[in-house]
């Protein structure tokens, strides 16, 4: 589907839903972050307000996150993490580089933050049922059809290639249905997530 948004600190260009809290590799790349070596702060805002911020770091190994969080209600911890990176090779020499998510190991290019930052759908399936069972089906939905395309589980990634022997209709059937939950579980998201957890 695409589409997703970064973590955009304030003040730079229309705020987006879908941005809320999220840090989007690409972004960091495109900004330059992770070519410095130094800590920098993302910071997140609504309607003018600062609603969270998050130090990163580039290293080698990875992108060193510190910040501070609590469960609901709870006390304030420091959180330091280092999200490690991992490569894919592409055409010719170059290589992407993803995150991949300390939970489930999965490579991802977006992270979601509550009280600790992982991919989507490590975030998706922690929570669904705590808070929102409905836009947690979507997004399982939404995994079935790439699933069954043979392609990545993540609904950041591209949509899987059509396979041998399936039909274009069929396909693109199929591509708008995933479009359509991927869109429905982004919503569900971030009306559920404006604010809901603390963090800052
Ligand atoms: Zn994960």
């Amino acid at each position: 589907m695409g589409g997703m948004g970064s973590g955009r600190p304030s003040g730079l260009g229309a705020y987006k839903c879908e941005d809320y809290r999220s840090i989007d590799l690409a972004w960091l790349n495109r900004e330059g972050f992770l070519n410095r070596h130094w800590w920098s702060t993302i910071t997140w805002s609504r309607g003018g307000e600062t609603t969270a911020s998050i130090r990163v770091k580039a290293e080698q190994r990875g992108l060193r996150l510190s910040y501070r969080a609590r469960d609901w209600g709870g006390e304030w911890e420091d959180v330091e993490e280092l999200i490690p990176f991992s490569y894919s090779a592409t055409n010719f020499d170059s290589r992407r580089r993803w995150f991949r998510c300390l939970s489930c190991g999965r490579d991802c290019r977006i992270l979601y933050g509550g009280k600790v930052y992982r991919c989507r759908k490590c975030f998706g399936l922690k929570y669904q049922s705590q808070y929102e069972p409905g836009f947690g089906r979507a997004l399982s939905q939404a995994q079935k059809i790439r699933e069954k395309l043979g392609g990545s589980l993540c609904t950041d990634d591209p949509f899987p290639e059509k396979p041998r022997g399936m039909h274009w209709k069929t396909y693109r059937r199929l591509e708008a249905k995933e479009a359509y939950l991927a869109a429905q579980y982004n919503s569900g998201f971030c009306s559920h997530y404006g604010g809901l957890l603390g963090l800052l």
